[in-house]
């Protein structure tokens, strides 16, 4: 707890605030800093501790799509609703994708009117299932950015070791550089600085967000998740900007390396292959932004197993994707906290407690 605790100690927190502010007193900015924090646990955590009531005006966060469960779009949930209504297929996923909706229903209305939906606290959780359910199809929704990959791609290792022919994924997972880069290329956004995701970091290494300082000239530190991590990296990035510099920071350093987990990126380099492209709720296509089973692995692709076939899903016009860009804040959204609320979610950003509206919701309504 100790570790802990020293990221959360109020003075130290005071203090940073303070070297916050002679920062931004030296750089003297003509309209608020826009610092983008790309991951949904930065969004949590900024909001859990009040950061954004700590700091100055000059600084705005922007809450970008860093959130799996709130960048799930329809057309995957509706996948996964056709699945779990199967009668032979048991359908486990992680809580939060329970929630998000999907143009006929919700897993977890799915799951009311019969299905039988699971939540499981790990891939290996489904695998588990499926060694005792032999008689019954167990399909994992394999969601989430490069954190969780190496996690299911090890899962897929141990269903092939152990020939467990019952158990197959729905595999939605997807990138975050591929991502970034989308919204770097928005000709209407300009960003000041990012604050990069640490865990992303912590698989694939903080060389990855190299490209941001170097290609697009935006400060970015990778950070922690804590009140101080977050602080001190934004003190880093304005460090930054007050000495006319661009440079890619590892604020994270008790985690993260420059080349990430050699074991973890093995993982997913043995069982995933880059897809051409991937959509995003509310951020559209995205070129390479996704991956899926290499060939070697077919026969753990759900999809494959049950001829699906995704057809993009009819989407009601909604600003979610102007929030995930920092155009627009939660509140300026005409249904937040009217139509769209947490118990019942109109777009993805009210779904899980790391999305931007959500967050809003709960730590400002
Ligand atoms: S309030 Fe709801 S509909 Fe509006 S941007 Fe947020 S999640 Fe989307």
């Amino acid at each position: 707890m100790q570790l802990v605790d020293e990221f959360r100690d109020p003075a130290k927190g005071r203090a940073l605030v303070e070297a916050i502010r002679s920062r931004l007193e030296a750089i003297a900015p003509a309209r608020p800093l826009q610092i983008m924090e790309f991951c949904g646990g930065h969004t949590h955590a900024i909001f859990r501790y009040g950061l954004n009531q700590m700091l100055p005006e000059a600084v705005e966060w922007v809450h970008g799509p860093g959130c799996p469960v709130c960048v799930l779009p329809r057309e995957r949930v509706d996948a996964a609703v056709e699945m779990a209504r199967r009668p032979e297929v048991i359908f486990t996923s992680f809580g939060d994708a329970l929630r998000v909706p999907g143009s006929a229903g919700s897993l977890r209305e799915a799951g009311a009117e019969g299905a039988d939906v699971r939540v499981v606290y790990s891939p290996l959780d489904a695998l588990e299932i499926a060694r005792r359910h032999p008689d019954r199809e167990v399909v994992f929704f394999a969601i989430g950015f490069e954190t969780t990959m190496p996690a299911t791609a090890l899962t897929v290792l141990r269903a092939e070791a152990e020939e467990i022919p019952n158990f197959s994924l729905l595999c939605h997972h997807i990138t975050t550089p591929a991502a970034v880069r989308a919204i770097l290329d928005d000709p209407d956004l300009s960003l000041d600085g990012i604050v990069a995701p640490g865990h992303v970091a912590s698989v694939v290494g903080a060389d990855t967000f190299r490209f941001i300082p170097t290609e697009y000239r935006v400060p970015t530190v990778v950070s922690g998740f804590e009140p101080l991590d977050i602080l001190q990296s934004l003190w880093m990035v304005l460090g930054q900007l007050e000495a006319g510099k661009c440079r890619l920071e590892n604020q994270y350093r008790r985690v993260v390396n420059e080349q990430g987990s050699r074991a973890g990126r093995a993982a997913i380099e043995r069982v995933y292959e880059l897809a051409e492209h991937s959509r995003w709720r509310g951020l559209g296509e995205i070129d390479r932004s996704g991956v899926r089973l290499r060939p070697n692995y077919a026969r753990f692709d759900a999809e494959r197993r049950f001829g699906l076939v995704s057809h993009v899903a009819e989407e009601e016009a909604l600003p979610c994707g102007e929030v995930l860009k920092g155009r627009l804040k939660p509140r300026q959204c005409p249904h937040f906290g009217g139509r769209c609320r947490p118990e019942a979610p109109l777009g993805a950003l009210m779904v899980s407690s790391e999305g931007a509206c959500a967050a809003y919701f709960r730590y400002t309504a």
